[in-house]
């Protein structure tokens, strides 16, 4: 029996063609998808197009990422599974965000988009959609989904959603996954690393679960950040910060970061530490900078990207209350975000 996928468009560069009469980009409209791209015919898949008023994806909110779950649980049992076509700017934010929204995943989701416009001849997009189309409507030899989890796919490479980065403006290879390898790697045919892709599904039944705290901020260190600016920042009613600190996690000793830091944890605040380099992972045990800050109460984000960890924050704030709890949840692993 064919499989099906349901299609979500949202917007980005994806869903953009060259008017051939004023040269111009405009819409493409994905329900006319068979026409324009009459080799999807040959994949054995059936598709079903449900596209959004197109935005950027800089537009893109918690409204945004609430409206795909509700979509996604609505049609959960007529399809086998989802691809989500968004613009590359915010795609990591919204499928990290995704990964913790969606419970006991048993069918993939997988986010693409492009760096070209679909409609222009030397787009990235007409493969970035066939292939996920294709993994998305993957079965093993046992029926079940290849690839249950939110993935994102992008240039050959699927990997891990809320392990994603994007990394590059220009180049069509925009997204990275620095910490966590490749869930299938895309030459003649399609190279799954089965051992890496998440299974199961947990306990129950697949679920969503919508609710997010919007209280939060990520706040990036920098040598020359004042203490006036830093205290405002901790101090305008946020739950919870994501530090963008300095390679292993380190940041400045001087007493009025530290005191600054300290007194907002004191009030309920939660810091998790993550850091700035794009690749390596959080450590608070090696240097002085670091240590003062885990004495403190700073979290640890090991290895999770900056996206993962400000949409799990948002999630995990939600959900507790309770400091302790707080910092439970940050530190374990709800989606493969975190560890290896
Ligand atoms: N600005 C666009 C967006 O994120 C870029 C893209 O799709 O690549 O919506």
């Amino acid at each position: 029996m064919k499989s099906s996928v349901l299609l979500i468009y949202t917007g980005g560069t994806i869903g953009m063609q060259t008017d051939p009469h004023s040269g111009t980009l405009v819409p493409f409209d994905f329900n006319h998808i068979y026409e324009e791209f009459p080799s999807l015919r040959r994949l054995a898949v059936n598709i079903e197009v449900l596209p959004f008023e197109p935005i950027d994806s800089s537009n893109a909110s918690p409204e945004l990422w609430v409206r795909l779950a509700e979509i996604i649980k609505e049609n959960y049992e007529r399809f086998d599974g989802f691809v989500v076509l968004h613009g590359t700017d915010t795609m990591s934010y919204t499928s990290s965000a995704l990964s913790f929204m969606l419970n006991n995943l048993e069918k993939p989701v997988v986010f693409t988009g492009s760096q070209i416009p679909i409609g222009v001849l030397r787009t990235d997009g007409r493969e970035n959609l066939i292939t996920a189309i294709e993994i998305a409507a993957a079965k093993d030899a046992k029926g079940m989904a290849m690839v249950p989890e939110v993935s994102l796919y992008f240039q050959n490479r699927l990997f891990r959603a809320n392990r994603t980065t994007k990394q590059s403006a220009e180049e069509l290879s925009a997204f990275v996954s620095n910490n966590y390898p490749p869930l299938a790697e895309v030459g003649v045919s399609i190279q799954y690393n089965e051992s890496l892709i998440l299974r199961g599904g947990g306990e129950g039944e697949f679920s969503i679960d919508t609710r997010l705290c919007g209280d939060v901020a990520i706040i990036k260190i920098f040598p020359g950040l004042n203490e006036r600016v830093f205290r405002a920042m901790l101090g305008s009613g946020i739950r919870g910060v994501v530090l963008e600190t300095y390679g292993a996690g380190n940041a400045p000793t001087k007493e009025w970061f530290i005191g600054a830091l300290r007194e907002a944890i004191e009030r309920g605040i939660s810091v998790v530490n993550v850091t700035q380099c794009s690749d390596g992972e959080v450590n608070m045990d090696i240097y002085e900078t670091g240590v003062a800050l885990q004495q403190i109460g700073v979290i640890s984000g090991r290895d999770m990207t900056t996206e993962a960890a400000v949409a799990k924050m948002m999630y995990v704030l939600a959900h507790e209350s309770g400091p302790k709890e707080i910092e439970l949840m940050m530190k374990k692993s709800i989606c493969g975000e975190i560890g290896r």
